[in-house]
């Protein structure tokens, strides 16, 4: 189904999705007048607490996802593993922001390399691999070291193997649970950077600016912003993420994340994955930037105009994970810093419970 016009504040907004992208998006909506619903499998969920509305149901509840679908003018998603099928079906009813095609096509990293490569866009070396006899053959076209990943469910680092000159294909097979994967060359990257991006109904792209990304144990620990990197690379990032929207017809916010690498002196970029949605690396915006990247998101699927951000200072961003969250008040008296916390119960080990930004005067170190 096509968006309706522009939809008036107090109007309401259906999130598929109940974690803290959707409690963050909740909140952007708020302030602009709208009303949130989210859909989500448990009967309480972080994004629920602070929206105006909560259905539960499991993602292939026909008759739940049609009761949520029937209070809301139209749906997102706050995470990219909501089954593409689910995505189609509210969309017979209601729009579904962003189209439910660029679900099926990120969710499964071979059609998503296929569709970067087929923008000329730069990635890794990668190789379909079906079973242990294609992952020896792989290693021929990727050489060792490589990253066997499987092609649906995986995150942080999940559904990963790292293959060595000399690793037991067979064993590495079993150790990503025998699915359908890629093999993909171990990039010698000199940094992580992404770019969050918007794109509204009529087309129109803003992108906030690059944003530089520390991982610890494959999970987001640090994102900085500016990026350090040569302003050539930066405006690159935005180029490809402009392609990218523009090729999915996007309309919302996505991000792209991308390694740095240097050949032959010369810096270039290659794409790593596709974020159809807001990303942990944007969540300075809300503290660092004239408008968050929620704030995009919600007018993107609102109809309403986007707007060109503008950045506070230099911004450091902290990811809170698992017990990291109990000391929260030693941030409370640092200066430049806001913290956030999801309301999550327990800290469990890996499990992101909130993050601070810190905004920096561009002359202080
Ligand atoms: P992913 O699940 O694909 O986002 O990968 C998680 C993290 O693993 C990335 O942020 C990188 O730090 C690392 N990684 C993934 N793929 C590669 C690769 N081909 N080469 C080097 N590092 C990688």
């Amino acid at each position: 189904m096509s968006p309706a016009k522009t939809l008036p504040p107090g109007s309401s907004i259906g999130i598929l999705g109940g974690g803290q992208l959707g409690r963050m998006t909740a909140l952007a909506a708020a302030r602009l007048g709208y009303r949130c619903v989210v859909y989500a499998p448990d009967d309480h969920s972080i994004a629920g607490d602070v929206a105006a509305g909560h259905v539960s149901g499991a993602y292939d509840d026909k008759a739940a996802l049609a009761r949520f679908a029937a209070q809301v003018d139209v749906i997102t998603y706050e995470f990219e593993n909501v089954p593409a099928q689910t995505a189609t079906f509210l969309s017979a009813r209601t729009s579904v922001l962003p189209d439910p095609r660029v679900l099926a096509i990120t969710q499964d990293r071979l059609t998503e390399k296929n569709f970067i490569t087929g923008l000329d866009i730069a990635t890794a070396r990668f190789v379909e691999v079906s079973s242990p006899a294609e992952l020896a053959c792989a290693l021929d076209t990727t050489g060792a070291p490589a990253i066997l990943k499987t092609r649906r469910f995986g995150y942080d680092g999940k559904g990963q193997v790292r293959i060595q000159n000399g690793t037991d294909a067979a064993s590495a097979w079993r150790q990503i649970g025998e699915q359908p994967a890629i093999l993909e060359a171990l990039v010698p990257f000199e940094s992580e950077v992404s770019i969050v991006a918007a794109r509204s109904r009529d087309g129109r792209i803003e992108c906030f600016d690059l944003i530089e990304n520390e991982h610890r144990d494959h999970i987001l620990k640090f994102s900085r912003v500016p990026a350090n990197v040569p302003d050539a690379i930066a405006d690159d990032a935005r180029r490809i993420a402009e392609a990218i929207a523009t090729a999915f017809d996007y309309v919302g916010v996505l991000a792209v994340e991308m390694f740095v690498v240097a050949e032959g002196g010369r810096h270039a970029l290659l794409v790593n994955e596709i974020a159809p949605r807001v990303h942990n690396s944007g969540h300075w915006t809300i503290d660092g930037a004239t408008v968050s990247q929620f704030e995009q998101h919600v007018r993107a699927v609102a109809g309403w105009p986007l707007v060109k951000p503008w950045r506070h200072g230099r911004i450091e961003m902290t990811n809170l994970i698992g017990a990291e969250v109990e000391d929260y008040a030693e941030w409370l008296t640092v200066p430049g810093a806001s913290l956030h916390l999801y309301g999550k119960g327990a800290p469990r080990p890996g499990r992101k419970m909130g993050h601070v930004t810190r905004v920096l005067p561009t002359n202080q170190g």
